[in-house]
């Protein structure tokens, strides 16, 4: 394709995309394809000759719809949104042809600049405390795009775990890594995205799961018998992930609460609010983050809700040398000569062998890490054997003795390297995994701006005003109810009974691809998540899809109950 070609071709696409986008109800929501539909359809070789835009076009209309389960459909009610918008599609396309690599200031200056400019505004925005925000150049904190809400859990349990290991190596010098490494251990509640399990396997430290209440909320005085508990155990507390807005039933933990407990234990409070994180622009649902003044990170997706294109999670941290420390590397071809002037999302820049450095070499076995895995999942561990205490009179710091607790890291295999050192006040800064990054900050940008509060404001409260339209259609009929209560878009509902008939219902709802919606189960109740994601969804639509759900369900009680 040349350029004359692509003027022509982009422009049509162009068309196509805002046809398909005005006319999304003329699609199906759920595609009727089975597994392996496109290998049958596709060759098994790429071609050896160019092939025209027009029959690669034809294959997109021919083959990859039907494929399509359309995200953005009014009629699509599963997960969470993950919503896409004219500005933020824009954006993806300048961004595209730049095609920066936002890594240090120098890899591109516009696409750190506008980063840190449009974290800052997102901030205010909802209202963080001004210590997550990077207005200053000597400030700690600041913001940073990350992927997704699983790598900012991520990036934050192991940030918190290297602040961890720097403390208890200084006060026990004599321990190993992989010894420190088994007394951690960090908390959720037991509605966490399973994203936050991840990251503790990943990160090789085991999870305790809070009991949350009957609202699904996790609670401090809970939060803090288990700290106590592990505490008198020999275990040490180091990070809590708070849930605001649970996958199951966008329920709240109680964030001033379990700050206050983490202030106490001196854990590290990271904060996942992925989903209802875009509601925090408008005031009348802050409440929720009352408290957040004492975390330590914070992140949401303005992916979800906000009509940011995947992928976009907006991260916050209060002190960002905690992400230096965890994933400091400095190669010479990544230095430029206004390092430490600016933010380098990615890299550091002062000389590494100048530091004063504690390098921990692990050596990790895939077997070490899969017993870690199925000992710290279990959330009922209450034997003080399973934990070592910092006392040798209990620990010997043999590796057989570790290995047997299914902590160590010690064994033949690949190897890890953990560096722990207190960087220079004015050294530049890492924020992230990866090295590379997209210029995700342009689309961002662009929806704040294109929008404008009162846009966005507008876009969520009309979203939670139609879940509160179907919530009261559910609660109208007598056959259906509503186990919990609802919070922002998202209504779980189920037939009153036994789940079968519930389970039934979705089934058979998404077989026939009108709406589309999955299940979650509350302490043994089983539900249908009902998410309200598009913005184009009106009040007919609300109306169809309850008329869907009524037909689907009389069928289904008419079999059973005859
Ligand atoms: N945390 C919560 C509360 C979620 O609901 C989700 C996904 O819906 C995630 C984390 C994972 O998000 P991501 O796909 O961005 O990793």
């Amino acid at each position: 394709m040349d350029h004359k070609e692509f003027r022509v071709k982009a422009k049509e696409m162009v068309d196509y995309i805002a046809d398909y986008l005005e006319n999304i109800r003329d699609h199906r929501v759920y595609p009727s394809v089975q597994p392996g539909y496109l290998h049958k359809r596709l060759p098994n070789e790429a071609p050896q000759l160019p092939e025209s835009w027009d029959d690669i076009f034809k294959d997109v209309e021919n083959h990859i719809m039907p494929g399509i389960v359309h995200w953005q459909s009014p009629h699509m009610h599963a997960y969470f949104p993950a919503l896409t918008s004219y500005p933020s599609i824009m954006g993806e396309m300048l961004s595209s042809a730049l095609n920066v690599l936002c890594f240090t200031w120098a890899s591109s200056p516009a696409g750190t600049e506008l980063e840190t400019i449009a974290m800052n505004w997102l901030g205010k925005l909802l209202g963080l405390p001004e210590c997550f925000l990077n207005e200053k150049n000597d400030s700690p904190g600041g913001g940073v795009i990350q992927t997704t809400a699983s790598e900012a859990t991520l990036v934050s349990l192991l940030a918190a775990r290297t602040r961890a290991l720097m403390e208890l190596s200084s006060l026990n010098p004599d321990m190993q890594s992989s010894e420190l490494l088994g007394h951690l251990i960090c908390y959720c509640s037991d509605q966490a995205h399973s994203s936050v399990e991840k990251a503790g396997l990943i990160g090789l430290v085991r999870m305790r799961y809070i009991e949350s209440d009957e609202h699904q909320c996790m609670r401090g005085v809970k939060l803090e018998e288990a700290i106590l508990n592990d505490k008198d155990k020999g275990l040490v507390p180091f990070w809590v992930c708070a849930t605001l807005g649970t996958t199951g039933s966008v329920a709240f933990d109680n964030l001033r609460e379990i700050g206050e407990v983490c202030e106490k234990h001196s854990t590290w409070l990271h904060v996942d609010a992925a989903y209802a994180g875009s509601a925090f622009i408008c005031p009348e649902y802050r409440h929720w983050l009352d408290g957040v003044d004492m975390a330590d990170s914070f992140a949401f997706n303005p992916s979800k809700w906000l009509m940011v294109n995947f992928d976009c999670t907006a991260m916050w941290v209060k002190d960002s040398t905690a992400l230096h420390r965890t994933f400091n590397v400095n190669p010479i071809y990544l230095r430029h000569e206004n390092s430490g002037k600016a933010i380098d999302y990615m890299v550091g820049t002062q000389d590494a062998n100048t530091r004063n450095k504690i390098d921990i070499t692990e050596k990790i076995n895939d077997d070490t890490i899969l017993e870690n895995y199925n000992d710290k999942c279990d959330s009922s561990v209450t034997n003080s054997d399973e934990g070592y205490p910092l006392s040798e009179d209990f620990y010997d710091g043999s590796d057989e003795e570790a290995n047997l607790h299914g902590y160590n890291a010690i064994a033949s295999g690949c190897q890890s390297k953990i560096q722990l050192e207190n960087p220079d006040k004015n050294e530049p800064l890492h924020w992230q995994i990866p090295l590379s990054r997209r210029f995700r900050a342009l689309k961002l940008w662009f929806v704040l701006r294109n929008y404008g509060v009162v846009g966005l404001q507008k876009h969520i409260r009309e979203g939670v005003r139609l879940a509160q339209k179907f919530e009261a259609l559910v609660l109208a009929d007598q056959r259906f109810d509503i186990p919990q209560q609802r919070n922002l878009g998202m209504v779980a509902f189920r037939l009153k009974g036994d789940n079968t008939l519930t389970e039934r219902l979705l089934k058979r709802l998404n077989g026939r691809g009108h709406i589309h919606a999955v299940p979650a189960c509350f302490k043994g109740v089983y539900v249908i998540r009902f998410t309200v994601t598009s913005q184009r969804t009106t009040n007919q639509d609300i109306l169809d899809d309850w008329s869907e759900i009524k037909t689907v369900a009389s069928e289904i009680l008419m079999e059973t109950f005859g």
